[in-house]
């Protein structure tokens, strides 16, 4: 079954218009969202802890900021763009006891509600507008007139206006000038976790460092093994973005096209598959999702060892080696400080 599209056309920019809209949160979405919806008309307010950090780049910005449960008050349309993993606490101290009947609550992710841990009241219309891209790139390419794929979605309809006000939105923040695609909250939440958990984050990274282990026991020197199985996978995906996978096998030689398809099935073998399929039933069944939350109540003990595990494979003290013959590093990311 093919998705719904929407594009501007199909979005009336009027009634976000016609709303106060509080951003919480001032990161990658957050930034993107606040900046964007004032470029398009809106009436925006950055909602911010005391002392945070973001209050002076968000002003810096010419953006007016209050505290939390001030900007819900003043907010029609509450934007929920802190941590995934602090939102359940935020909402019960500061956005439930401060939210008008009648108002819209915004996430990005689906992963409070769908898993229970935000239990709006029934007046309120519960919607996602989750871009397709980090925040920097959707904050870019609106500045460029242009936008970021969104995914759409109501969880409930209080207003009866809800669908309306999360396309609005979207068109806002660039969203439907590149398509909306509607969705679910359910849909959302279990094919975002499974995507970057099997694949995109968690096979990427066990299968590079899989790959690097495997020509470093074998005696090859770690540079050659870092810039064959970790550097090259960069200019490999691009072209499996621009074109799919046959883009990828047209432009790399017969050698390595004739190579995939030999060595690819027996590196991931069907049993693979079964794995993934585990993963996601975990997803579906709620424990990932309260392991996650389990272990950040009682500050992540877990979670900090895993990095910190993470952080000590060889293939990291390599990596900041080759990286340093870079001559475009200075281009890259300057929010992000390499430990
Ligand atoms: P982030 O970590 O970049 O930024 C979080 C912001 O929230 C910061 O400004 C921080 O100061 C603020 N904050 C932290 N704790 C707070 C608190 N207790 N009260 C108020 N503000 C607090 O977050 P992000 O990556 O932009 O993620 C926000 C939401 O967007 C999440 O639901 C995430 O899943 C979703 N999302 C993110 C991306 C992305 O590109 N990063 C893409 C799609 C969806
Ligand atoms: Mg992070
Ligand atoms: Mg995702
Ligand atoms: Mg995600
Ligand atoms: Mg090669
Ligand atoms: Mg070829």
């Amino acid at each position: 079954m093919a998705a719904e599209k929407f594009y501007d056309d199909d979005a009336d920019l009027s009634v976000i218009q016609s709303k106060k809209v509080a951003v919480i949160g001032y990161g990658s979405q957050g930034h993107a969202h606040a900046l964007n919806l004032r470029d398009s008309g809106v009436e925006v307010v950055v909602g911010l802890r005391e002392g945070s950090a973001s209050i002076a780049k968000a002003q810096e910005a010419g953006l007016p900021v209050k505290p939390v449960a001030e900007a819900v008050a003043w907010g029609d349309v509450i934007v929920v763009l802190a941590p995934d993993q602090v939102q359940a606490t935020l909402y019960t101290e500061q956005i439930e006891p401060n939210i008008k009947p009648g108002s819209a609550l915004l996430f990005s992710h689906g992963f409070n509600i769908h898993f229970g841990y935000i239990k709006p009241a029934a007046d309120i219309d519960v919607v996602m507008v989750a871009p397709k891209g980090p925040g920097h790139t959707v904050r870019r390419e609106f500045e460029g007139g242009r936008g970021v794929p969104v995914l759409v979605c109501v969880e409930q309809d209080a207003s009866g206006q809800a669908w309306q006000t999360a396309l609005s939105y979207a068109k806002a923040i660039g969203g439907t000038r590149a398509g909306a695609i509607k969705t679910t909250f359910r849909e959302e939440t279990e094919t975002d976790l499974f995507g970057e958990q099997a694949v995109l984050c968690g096979g990427t990274s066990q299968l590079i460092q899989y790959g690097f282990e495997t020509l470093v026991e074998a005696g090859y020197q770690p540079e050659m093994a870092y810039f064959e199985v970790l550097h090259e996978l960069k200019l490999i995906v691009d072209l499996i973005v621009e074109g799919g996978i046959s883009k990828q096998r047209w432009s790399i030689s017969d050698t390595a096209e004739y190579g995939d398809y030999v060595s690819g099935p027996r590196v991931i073998t069907p049993d693979v598959k079964e794995h993934m399929k585990e993963v996601l039933a975990d997803i579906q069944n709620g424990s990932f999702a309260q392991r996650f939350m389990g272990d950040q109540a009682a500050g992540g003990p877990e979670f900090k060892e895993l990095r910190a595990k993470g952080e000590g494979h060889p293939i990291e003290k390599v990596g900041r080696e080759v990286r340093s013959m870079f001559s475009w590093r200075a281009d890259l990311d300057k929010d992000y400080v390499e430990g």
